[in-house]
């Protein structure tokens, strides 16, 4: 059978208002405007990988008021056969933007937030060695998740966001390859440098792959001695949401069909390049097709 990987992360329902200002205590404030769009890690890196043309399994829970968000993976060509329906709400985000462009988020973990270990490994019972995981930090129960993996000897992937005590304190060694950002690297090493960052969880897990991206600063891989740098493209950004998602889209989509390091950091940089232009989560992720007719 084909190599799949198998994303199992969140699944969101971002209800955004446009409002004059940020609701006060004991206030109550009318919206100048309501969107309710799809959101979640996990449902953005698997539109990702989706558009990137990797064959990508989307597992994770939602209630019956998130069956848009199957529905829109299922459009995009993902595998939604392992999602659970369960009778807990969608995980979902209200959030208040007022007319500066800043934001106030309130998260509500919802179906994201109890995952019966008996759904994980019915959903693990399909998959196998040749076979991927991919871990965000938006469902619960990441170290259960990180030994079935591995107890079924799949390549192990982690996005490490957000950063949370539990995450902090985690056995990490089970991951093959860490996709993080300068904040996550600042937590989980300690050090701001990027060089810093990169040489402490190398000497940390010795055998892992590392990519840190560092924003319109470019991107590091790293294994073990070897590294290397692209910088990221000169655009003008008008909504980074889903840069780091859409690289780690493609730069997975990129490694799952043999593309050598430096050629999947150039082709992610480029597709995550292409988001940031763009307003939206999901909505801003480029197809391949699009990578191959734009020069940006
Ligand atoms: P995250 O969204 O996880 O914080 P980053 O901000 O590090 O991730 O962005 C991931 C990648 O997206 C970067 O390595 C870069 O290639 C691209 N990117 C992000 N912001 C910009 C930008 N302003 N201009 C061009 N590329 C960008």
């Amino acid at each position: 059978m084909k190599r799949r990987i198998l994303n199992f992360g969140s699944l969101n329902i971002d209800h955004v208002y446009r409002v004059e200002h940020f609701v006060a205590p004991g206030e109550t404030l009318a919206a100048i405007s309501y969107q309710k769009n799809a959101g979640g890690k996990g449902l953005n890196q698997s539109v990702a990988l989706a558009r990137a043309g990797a064959p990508v399994c989307h597992a994770g829970q939602i209630g019956e008021d998130g069956r848009f968000l199957e529905k829109l993976l299922q459009e995009e060509g993902v595998d939604t056969a392992n999602l659970a329906v369960t009778h807990q709400p969608t995980g979902h985000a209200i959030i208040q933007v007022e007319p500066g462009g800043q934001n106030c988020i309130l998260v509500c973990a919802g179906a994201n937030g109890s995952v019966p270990a008996d759904y994980m490994e019915e959903v693990f019972s399909h998959f196998g060695a040749d076979d991927w995981l991919l871990l965000q930090n938006e469902v619960a129960g990441l170290p259960t998740l990180l030994s079935l993996a591995k107890a079924r000897g799949m390549r192990v992937i982690l996005n490490p966001s957000p950063i949370t005590d539990t995450l902090l304190a985690a056995d990490l060694s089970a991951v093959d390859l860490f996709l993080l950002n300068e904040t996550e690297g600042l937590a989980l090493t300690g050090e701001s440098e990027p060089q810093a960052i990169l040489e402490t969880l190398t000497a940390r897990y010795p055998d892992a792959e590392i990519v840190l991206t560092l924003g319109a600063d470019g991107a590091y891989w790293q294994s073990g001695g070897e590294r290397c740098f692209c910088p990221a493209r000169k655009v003008t950004a008008v909504d980074t949401t889903a840069a780091g998602d859409t690289f780690t889209g493609y730069f997975l989509a990129c490694r799952m069909e043999g593309k050598g390091a430096q050629t999947s950091l150039g082709l992610s940089a480029k597709a995550a390049a292409i988001a940031v232009t763009r307003p939206g989560a999901a909505a801003s992720i480029p197809r391949w097709k699009e990578l191959l007719e734009t020069t940006v």
